[in-house]
């Protein structure tokens, strides 16, 4: 258990030394799960800032199992998950290297894991708010001028088709995403605080291509100066109610399980 209270997913190819913003490398773990092994996560500090553990995250249909990922962070006595996933843009207000940060999601996914109650038929899970709202305002307040944005999860490897992407925008969603479902969904059945931010690498495959200026590596620059304020306001305490999602019922199921011993705080 460290005194980390933030576990970042990293979907987004940064060069070496990039996080060193978040201060050096002071641990490297693997954690064990019931659903496989994750890491090595690496925990930065910074001179006066909070640990944040980080994971290389990859939405490869033969990433590790999601559940594992999340599960993590309940072992390392994380609460809150950021995910900062590369994405494609299906509103045509948005550009290479925009960041947009996720404020609702679709699950397009279809292959993935969905639910740690697989053995419960009992009632559903609250999912509203879809993402933890403190640390969806402490986003928009470090990444000003960052459109909010609904995220569509998608299994990949594959890219949308053009029908596809017409498809998307008429559900209203706002770019696409690989990373970040069901992670989501996951999240919310472990009553941890998730948030997500998305950098466009790509337009959706029915908009014309623009020329690659190095967008992208200025969006993903300005992300990484914007990290430490955030992390910075998560010194917060919580004023959300994202651990306080699950029934009761679904608190007895999920403490029947075994695996959940373990981990349970
Ligand atoms: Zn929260």
């Amino acid at each position: 258990m460290s005194d980390a209270n933030l576990l970042l997913l990293l979907a987004v190819v940064l060069p070496p030394k990039a996080l060193d913003l978040l201060g050096p490398v002071i641990e490297e773990r693997v954690v064990e799960t019931h659903y496989g092994s994750v890491g090595p996560l690496a925990l930065r500090r910074g001179a006066q800032g909070m640990g944040v553990w980080v994971q290389p995250y990859s939405g490869l249909p033969s990433r590790t199992d999601p559940r594992a990922t999340l599960l993590a962070a309940k072992h390392l006595g994380v609460r809150r998950v950021l995910n900062w996933d590369a994405g494609v843009a299906i509103n045509s207000l948005l550009s290479p290297g925009q960041p947009a940060i996720v404020v609702d999601y679709i699950d397009f996914t279809r292959h993935q894991p969905q639910t740690f109650f697989e053995r419960e038929g009992i009632g559903s899970i609250n999912q509203n708010p879809p993402v933890c709202p403190q640390m969806t305002t402490a986003l928009f307040n470090a990444l000003r001028m960052a459109p909010g944005g609904v995220c569509l999860g998608v299994d990949g490897p594959r890219r949308e088709t053009a029908a596809e992407a017409r498809m998307f925008r008429l559900w209203g969603a706002d770019m696409i995403g690989q990373n970040m479902v069901p992670e989501i969904t996951l999240a919310a059945e472990l009553e941890l605080c998730y948030a997500g931010l998305v950098t466009i690498e790509h337009l959706s495959a029915d908009q014309q291509p623009l020329p690659r200026q190095g967008e992208v590596r200025h969006g993903l620059e300005r992300v990484i100066r914007a990290l430490p304020e955030f992390v910075q306001a998560l010194a917060e305490p919580a004023s959300c109610g994202c651990a306080d999602r699950l029934s009761a019922a679904h608190r007895r199921g999920i403490l029947a399980d075994d695996w959940w011993q373990s981990v349970k705080s």
